[in-house]
């Protein structure tokens, strides 16, 4: 999640403005990867959304009825009104920034976002892969291979550490073709987590001469992203031998096979990282295949923009919750901080970066001139921002254009996804479900309903209905699909 700093931009967050009036905020959402767009509900109508056009595919093929998405060709140079929210044909006012969108090189349809106005030059990354084009390839970015200067830079520091030195795609394709080589006539089964990387298997389906056999839900999501040669995946489980297989159900399926005595086969494990090749079992192999950038490529991308100001995408899961709490939208304080660190020398990979990399000289007076609290107040005052979130605001009924399915329904449909399903995945028992939802609201109807769902009939729940149903909505949201 990123304010983008003195904008009422935010990227990658649909949770923050909950707390805030309606269309306070601009959305960008740099890919569809749940915990990027993660606060986004079926009818989420809080603010205009800006994506690419294979984000915007990704979004509908989930929530359908979401509108006011609108999606943005990559390198062209948008004009954006912040204080309408509309796209406008030339600069109209102070408050019209430019907007550019480039491949980040994830996965299908992500995308860095470059913002540029009155507060300086923002260069957001998403998540990325880097690749030589995005410098050679980038007549915005890098007329005459030279970087624009840019003020802020905000980069995914997933793998920010000299010790992650894995290798590029190809390689790890490579890598793969020879241990099923090594393993031929046996099926081959590769667990992979989030969408993205069934690009690597394509190529080794090509070498092969042979189809991918994938779920039907990813199936979808391929189809959703306008992926080429779809005619080389296949949800026809006989007939072929490379199949796809959700990280999280991999235990339970190699346990399947080997109970069952299955004919014979493989699994080719994608995410880890530092063991490339770690001593196979005869059944489980490792690859270290990453959609993120190594520590060397980040070092290149970052010392080709040579920032003003590096801030980290990626902020330490446990320290998440202490960030949102803290950060809000000023931006005034974590300025004052960075002047601070400029001074010290740390030891982690982000400090060597800032040390290397950054030319702090460099910064605008365009990004300076608001970091100030009366500077920064007046601007927000002007782009209608209220300075503290307002948690009453939740209490509103933004999603209520539709008619909401009734409790009964919630239920039927939690139980059809979580205790009935023949996912082969570790179903949760009622009791465990209601302790989850107990965790995040102390309601003791859902108790009741989950603990004796035979009974739901006779609950009489009028008065809770739509906090009820928010839960589970969140709740069903959360859990269908992986990080
Ligand atoms: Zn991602």
């Amino acid at each position: 999640m990123r304010l983008i700093t003195n904008t009422n931009i935010i990227v990658d967050d649909f949770e923050l403005a909950k707390d805030y009036k309606l269309d306070t905020f601009i959305h960008f959402l740099t890919h569809f990867h749940q915990d990027h767009w993660q606060g986004m509900t079926p009818l989420w109508n809080y603010g205009k959304i800006y994506c690419s056009k294979i984000t915007k595919q990704f979004i509908l093929n989930k929530f359908p009825k979401i509108e006011r998405i609108v999606s943005l060709d990559m390198n062209h140079i948008y004009y954006l009104n912040l204080k309408t929210q509309d796209l406008t044909d030339r600069i109209e006012n102070e408050f019209t920034i430019e907007v550019a969108l480039f491949s980040a090189n994830h996965i299908p349809g992500s995308t860095m976002f470059l913002f540029r106005g009155y507060m300086g030059t923002i260069l957001h990354t998403g998540d990325f892969r880097y690749n030589k084009s995005m410098i050679t390839q980038n007549p915005i970015l890098f007329p005459q291979y030279q970087s624009i200067q840019i003020d802020e830079l905000i980069f995914d520091n997933t793998y920010c550490d000299p010790m992650f030195n894995f290798p590029t795609a190809d390689i790890v394709a490579q890598q793969m073709i020879k241990i099923i080589e090594n393993n031929i006539k046996k099926r081959v089964l590769i667990a992979m987590g989030a969408l993205g990387k069934e690009v690597i298997v394509m190529e080794i389906c090509k070498y092969f001469k042979t189809k991918i056999i994938v779920i039907e839900e990813k199936y979808n999501q391929l189809i959703a992203s306008s992926t080429e040669n779809m005619n080389l995946f296949t949800t026809d489980r006989k007939g072929y031998f490379i199949e796809i297989i959700k990280r999280s159900h991999r235990e339970q399926i190699i346990s399947q096979y080997l109970e069952e005595a299955k004919e014979n086969f493989i699994c080719i494990n994608t995410d880890f990282l530092m063991q490339s090749h770690r001593d196979p079992d005869g059944i489980n192999y490792m690859v270290p295949y990453s959609l993120h950038s190594n520590y060397q490529e980040m070092r290149t991308f970052v010392n080709a923009i040579k920032p003003a100001i590096l801030k980290k995408l990626v902020i330490p899961y446990e320290n998440f919750a202490e960030y949102r709490r803290k950060v809000r939208i000023n931006p005034v304080k974590g300025f004052q901080g960075y002047l601070k660190r400029l001074k010290t020398n740390g030891e982690s990979g982000y400090s060597t970066l800032i040390r290397e990399c950054t030319d702090f000289t460099k910064i605008s007076k365009n990004y300076t001139k608001w970091m100030t609290e009366t500077k920064f107040r007046g601007l927000m005052e002007q782009l209608g921002v209220q300075l503290e979130p307002d948690r009453k605001n939740r209490k509103r009924k933004v999603d209520q254009v539709m008619p909401k399915p009734t409790i009964k329904q919630c239920i039927r449909e939690l139980e059809k996804q979580y205790i009935y399903s023949k996912k082969p995945e570790k179903v949760e028992s009622l009791e465990d479900i209601s302790n989850r939802l107990k965790a995040t609201n102390n309601n003791q109807q859902i108790t009741k309903f989950l603990k004796k769902p035979q009974q739901i009939e006779d609950v009489e729940c009028k008065n809770d209905e739509e906090e009820i149903y928010n839960i589970i909505q969140e709740y069903l949201h959360f859990h269908d699909n992986d990080a």
